[in-house]
């Protein structure tokens, strides 16, 4: 029997791919390999959002491999577009001959590659898998964007591009479902345009069949994603280019949220322009609409926004916040902000500070500034401000999240939630679930009780740091 291992990284887009590609796996006859066994085939499935991203998918490569050095390798995902040349010196450190190893990006042929590998496996049986040939690319330079973007238009011509959809989400109670691939906007710091450059959806019949079979088999949530979620039905990111033609998405979201069976659906991410009030009237007639929205800021200072090639300015952020407030009754607002981005000055970060407040964000996820070779923000890499002003920044507005955090879930106390049952155990009798408004649930259940995946009804009666608390015992609704 032919065993398999997959470890993705990075953002929910990636971690699709990732179920994807197990699935894709499944179907050809191969089984996931469990702690007991030795995998034939590792497959990695990197990231290279941040310089730490790429660190730590080497150090995935390294960890899946160092003990298992007979096994064929495919690594995958972002990094494996980026930079080859790191990818080739890790495997070459832990001494996996060349022919055993397959690296293939989004500018590859994935599913050819699978079938090659599988076919070699499968034809020579377990950990004596011969040359394939044609998928290693030693000597690969980083983005070398037009040859890439010339070779991921053919792909897309040929249709070629993708695995599979999924049947089922392993590990996971929240199912995510990628709806949209891709992004051209080239927001100045950011790496994806290189490595997902051609910008595709799915049709909203291909999405509802998906999220339908993941219903059957179990999932009570849906979050639908995107590497620019806006442009879904869009081939291109950069909203200057869109015509007339309203956005696709409210269509989508009103499609999946009357799925029988279905808890909630939420999307993953989205940027001021892209939640209109036809988008907001659907969430008005759904329960099933999570009414949470993850609108990544970056930056509350015009000037730094414009320096990011970002599409809005801290003033449509804002208003896009006064139309979610006015619309719907305690939606929660996350973010991402970058911190010390290059020329980012003391008022500034204030900007940021002071639209934050005014936000009243449920939760912000705080990055430091990365410096990523090849684009544009690379060049002005010399004017971040300093480590100590970066740490300082950073720590205001973690106070600031926490105390908005608080101020967020104190609302909650006295009332009952619903909430979806996490398979994750926080302490002995312990145990949580997530709230349509991504909050966090501590609870004590019945001894004995099966909930990881149920739909719990749950009394507030607390909250800590990192969420609510109930004492009482949850009603099992799904
Ligand atoms: S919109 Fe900007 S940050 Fe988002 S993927 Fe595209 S280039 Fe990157």
């Amino acid at each position: 029997m032919i065993r398999f291992s997959i470890t993705t990284l990075g953002c929910k887009v990636n971690q699709y791919d990732g179920a994807a590609l197990a699935g894709t796996l499944r179907c050809a006859g191969l089984l996931p390999a469990d702690a007991d066994n030795r995998a034939d085939l590792v497959v990695i499935n990197t990231c290279c959002v941040t310089t730490a991203a790429m660190r730590k998918s080497r150090q995935a490569i390294r960890k899946k491999l160092r003990n298992n050095t007979d096994a064929t390798v495919l690594v995958t995902g972002c990094y494996s577009d980026y930079d080859t040349e790191a990818i080739d010196r890790t495997l070459t450190s832990l001494g996996i001959p060349k022919h055993r190893v397959h690296v293939a990006g989004h500018h590859s042929d994935l599913p050819k590659v699978i079938r090659k590998i599988v076919d070699n496996l499968q034809s020579n049986g377990p950990t004596v898998a011969q040359p394939t040939g044609s998928t290693h690319s030693p000597g690969s330079t980083r983005c070398d964007i037009k040859t890439r973007r010339s070779i991921a238009v053919k792909r897309k011509a040929d249709g070629t591009r993708q695995i599979g959809g999924i049947r089922v989400f392993p590990d996971h109670q929240r199912a995510f479902v990628k709806v949209q691939d891709g992004c051209d906007a080239f927001c100045s710091y950011c790496i994806v345009p290189y490595t997902r450059p051609i910008v595709w959806s799915k049709t909203i019949d291909q999405v509802r069949t998906e999220c339908m079979d993941l219903v059957n088999s179990g999932h009570r949530e849906i979050v639908l994603a995107g590497v620019f979620l806006g442009a879904f039905g869009r081939d291109t990111t950069l909203r200057r280019r869109w015509d007339d033609r309203g956005s696709s998405l409210p269509a989508l979201l009103n499609e999946i949220a009357g799925i029988e069976g279905l808890w909630r659906v939420r999307l993953s991410s989205l940027e001021p322009g892209d939640v209109s009030e036809e988008l907001l009237e659907v969430y008005r007639g759904n329960e099933k609409a999570a009414p949470h929205f993850h609108l990544p800021l970056q930056s509350g200072s015009r000037r730094v926004l414009q320096r990011m090639r970002r599409q809005y300015t801290p003033r449509e952020f804002r208003q896009t916040v006064d139309r979610i407030r006015s619309a719907l009754d305690s939606a929660a607002i996350t973010t991402d902000v970058i911190v010390g981005f290059p020329g980012e000055s003391d008022e500034d970060f204030a900007e940021t500070l002071r639209l934050a407040r005014y936000a009243r964000f449920a939760k912000i996820h705080t990055f430091p500034f990365s410096a990523i070779e090849g684009t544009a923000a690379w060049e002005y890499r010399r004017d971040v401000p300093t480590p100590p002003v970066v740490k300082d920044r950073i720590r205001q507005l973690g106070e600031l999240e926490s105390q908005m955090a608080m101020e967020f879930r104190e609302q909650f106390v006295g009332s009952r939630m619903e909430a979806l049952v996490e398979s994750t155990r926080p302490a002995p009798g312990v145990r949580q679930a997530m709230t349509d408004r991504y909050i966090t649930v501590r609870f004590n259940p019945p001894k004995n009780a099966r909930l990881t995946g149920k739909v719990v009804a749950l009394d507030i009666d607390g909250v800590w740091s990192g969420g609510l608390y109930c004492h009482s015992l949850p009603s099992v609704l799904q």
